[in-house]
């Protein structure tokens, strides 16, 4: 062998080792290299044109977003240059390769050759990604992260029995707003200094550190709860004082551990962030502590909502109908329909109990348009009877006033059932009267135009007035409980009262008196010339078959 041969044989095992693409261009002879590991690694010979920068048939290699890159390899075809970026391999992974490429020149200064390597580096990218992304996710606000939290906390608890503990986790109220508004590099500024106000209120031995996000998790010592409600102050006070434009409002949850049951840290950040949560429902607050009720209530919403579709496909939801009465001859004149749930384990579950969940979560559309159904079918069914026909009540909740569909599905229900808009009444509640204005009136006319009768529910639970009614297409107002328990109360109440019914009647307007359930409510309201009650005194909720006994 010789020596060529032998230094040509010994350089192709170090390339081989290397796991090195090699490959060579000689412009004085003519002569071209490139190592089989090309061929290994992309299925052709070699990036094939006569100088090494991409031609069609081979482009596809160099990774689509990378091929801008890769031809600054070629920029200035003199001395040596280097890019990392990603190529396609043969199997179709995408893979990072360091390409360095190197041009001789002669002495006139044209190239005498170019030689070029490639080595697969995704390893490095990939690993030294990792370490990026945990050290940016301290360096952007400098804060000790969570893993650093968790332990220094799990050893304070276990060994500082001398001291109270209380777990506070803060957010940042709208933070997604800051963000979108005035874009992330703010929204960035806005945490960095949110961070500083911490290093400087929050002391040794107190800790605290950056979640995830917006939310800071601070673990304090205290000897009484005022200890923690005037550190949450001074904080939130602390972080209001920036140069924003803008006000940064935060909020806080506190969960105090119980030093016979310590929880992991973790948990312990959770269950403060469950009483934060607790304070969305409340404007004016901005700190909540943990409470087990709460935990609680949440947890049997979860098991509710986990529950609830399948309750609707086994028909689990049951309709029970209330007749409505005409006070002056009592004669069956309507019926409200009234959603139960005869749940498989816990029996009966009363409407309280699962339609404001419903309502937060967006089932009570599906809830509401099945009990439209049901009610459909039972007036169908008492029409093929030869029974007397009066318009059945069903509930719209205050969700629909966004469903694009509403019309779709009553009447599509009509149809299906063959029955006129007159068979179905639509019960309002009054509360949705004061918000959505717009939204309501325009969907209530297009009800209305399509032939349905609409009842204002629940009137005098807030503070609609009769004025407000006058622009409300409206053919039945509700006369809610407790308004009828409070007027009946005073010889006030009763004045208030009879006007009402009087001014509704001059607007046109039938009324019905909900939950009557005395002969005195039954006498006032004759007296009162109310038109049709609705109440224990006459009938409970009951189900169909039970309500098919009935006398109409
Ligand atoms: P609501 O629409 O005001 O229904 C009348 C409620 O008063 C019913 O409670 C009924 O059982 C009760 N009630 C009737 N007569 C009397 C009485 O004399 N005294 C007393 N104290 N109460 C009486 P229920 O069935 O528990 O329903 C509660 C609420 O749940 C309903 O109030 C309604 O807002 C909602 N709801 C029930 N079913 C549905 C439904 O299918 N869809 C929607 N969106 N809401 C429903
Ligand atoms: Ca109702
Ligand atoms: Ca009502």
């Amino acid at each position: 062998m010789g020596n060529d041969n032998f230094m040509e044989e010994m350089y192709l095992a170090a390339v081989r080792q290397l796991r090195t693409i090699v490959f060579e261009l000689n412009y004085e002879t003519g002569q071209k290299y490139c190592s089989p590991l090309f061929l290994e690694s992309f299925g052709v010979e070699s990036i094939s044109n006569e100088d090494f920068t991409l031609d069609e048939a081979t482009a596809g290699i160099v990774y689509e977003e990378d091929v801008e890159l890769y031809r600054t390899l070629f920029a200035s075809r003199s001395g040596e240059r280097t890019v990392t970026c990603r190529f396609v391999t043969k199997n179709g992974t995408i893979n990072w390769y360091k390409v360095t490429l190197q041009y001789d020149q002669k002495e006139d200064g044209e190239i005498a050759r170019v030689i070029g390597t490639m080595k697969d580096v995704s390893d490095e990218i990939r690993s030294s990604a990792a370490l990026r992304y945990h050290r940016d996710f301290d360096t952007l606000t400098g804060a000790p992260n969570f893993q650093q939290f968790n332990e220094e906390v799990s050893r304070t608890l276990e060994w500082d029995n001398g001291h109270h503990h209380a777990m506070i986790v803060l957010d940042i109220e709208e933070f997604k707003v800051i963000n979108d508004l005035f874009g992330m590099r703010v929204g960035d500024l806005v945490l960095i200094h949110l961070a500083d106000c911490l290093k400087e209120l929050v002391v040794r031995p107190n800790v605290f550190c950056r979640m995830h996000s917006d939310v800071f998790c601070i673990c304090i010592t205290y000897e009484t709860k005022g200890d923690i409600i005037r550190f949450i102050e001074k904080l939130k006070k602390r972080i209001e004082v920036n140069e924003f434009d803008f006000e940064i409002k935060t909020s806080y949850g506190v969960y105090l551990p119980d030093d016979s049951n310590l929880l992991e840290v973790n948990l312990m950040c959770d269950r403060a962030s469950l009483a934060k949560k607790s304070i969305k429902d409340n404007a004016m607050q901005f700190c909540a502590f943990y409470d087990e009720e709460y935990r609680n209530e949440i947890l049997k919403n979860n098991r509710i909502e986990a529950e609830m579709q399948q309750a609707l496909r086994e028909k689990q939801f049951v309709m029970y109908l209330q007749p409505k009465f005409n006070l002056e001859n009592g004669e069956i004149v309507g019926a409200e329909v009234l959603a139960r749930w005869k749940h498989p384990e816990k029996g009966m579950i009363q409407p309280n109990d699962f339609i404001p969940l419903f309502e937060r979560n967006g089932f009570i559309m599906k809830l509401d348009e099945y009990m439209w159904e049901e009610a459909c079918k039972a007036i169908q069914s008492w029409r093929k009877a030869g029974r007397r026909q009066f318009p059945v009540s069903v509930n719209v909740s205050r969700y629909h006033i966004y469903n694009r569909h509403i019309e779709n599905i009553l009447e599509n229900l009509l149809k299906k059932y063959d029955l006129t808009p007159g068979a179905l009444s639509l019960e309002i509640t009054e509360t949705m009267f004061f918000d959505n204005s717009n939204e309501l009136y325009f969907l209530l006319n297009r009800l209305r135009d399509m032939g349905f009768r609409l009842e204002v529910d629940d009137f005098g639970s807030g503070y609609s007035s009769l004025n407000m009614l006058r622009n409300v297409p409206v053919d039945v107002i509700k006369i809610d409980k407790g308004f009828l328990d409070d007027t009946l109360n005073s010889e006030k109440g009763k004045v208030v009262i009879r006007h009402t019914i009087a001014m509704a009647k001059e607007l046109q307007l039938q009324i019905i008196a909900e939950g009557v359930e005395t002969t005195e409510h039954v006498d006032f309201l004759k007296g009162s010339h109310c038109d049709v009650a609705q109440g224990f005194y006459f009938a409970r909720p009951m189900p169909l078959e039970e309500f098919n006994k009935l006398n109409f």
